[in-house]
């Protein structure tokens, strides 16, 4: 048994109780626990290399819902496109291109979060607060038929420090309302809570956890 069926209950719970939805982050577990996950009902799952999807989606069920949850090379695109619903870590206009590129190629409608960077940590990937309205002064949803804007994906500073991840989850809830105000946009989703801070994210408003680490025994 590869999965804590008291985490995988308790997160169905809580996700019910604040209107959420939790991926399974499944990156670098053997197919046979995402076999485990999809025998107890779960479709969403996660992961963050392009060639491990590819991999697993070959072999696994075709009704699986699977989201690229980490930082995606543009060169990268084309192999998953046919494969994901959701890209949660869109972290340049280049990337946002090559997706409405190749997306458009075979037709299809993909969901994707733009990345905002709130944490301390040194980091090279998402947007500033200023980036991201830089981003969306640029954007221009008619160019992108084929992408759907679900909302903001962050991920916040590794520490224990509950109220500077409260805080820096906050400014991502606040990033939302004003990119809605300022752009006239109706974005609702945040894709924001790992195993370690889930419930301060569902506090903050997340619609979205990536929930990898305490589902595994
Ligand atoms: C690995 C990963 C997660 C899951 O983190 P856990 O701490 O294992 O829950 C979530 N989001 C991204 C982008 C990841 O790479």
């Amino acid at each position: 048994m590869y999965i804590n069926q008291s985490i995988y209950q308790k997160l169905d719970n809580v996700c019910a109780e604040y209107g959420a939805q939790w991926i399974a982050v499944t990156k670098l577990r053997p197919v046979d626990a995402l076999a485990e996950l999809y025998a107890m009902g779960k479709r969403s799952f996660g992961e963050n290399k392009a060639q491990e999807l590819c991999d697993k989606y070959e072999i696994l069920p075709k009704d699986i819902d699977w989201h690229f949850i980490g930082h995606l090379q543009t060169n990268k695109v084309k192999q998953i496109i046919d494969k994901v619903s959701t890209i949660h870590a869109v972290d340049s206009m280049k990337l946002l291109n090559e997706i409405q590129k190749e997306a458009s190629k075979i037709n299809k409608k993909v969901a994707i979060f733009i990345q905002m960077y709130v944490a301390q940590e040194e980091t090279k990937y998402g947007f500033s607060p200023e980036e991201m309205l830089d981003f969306f002064d640029q954007f221009q949803a008619e160019n992108y038929p084929n992408i759907s804007i679900q909302g903001i994906m962050a991920m916040a500073s590794f520490t224990d420090n509950k109220s500077q991840i409260e805080e820096e989850f906050c400014r991502v809830k606040t990033m939302l309302a004003a990119i809605n105000s300022d752009y006239n946009m109706t974005l609702s989703e945040m894709s924001i809570g790992m195993s370690g801070d889930y419930n301060i994210a569902l506090k903050c408003g997340a619609t979205r956890l990536r929930i990898g680490n305490i589902l595994f025994n």
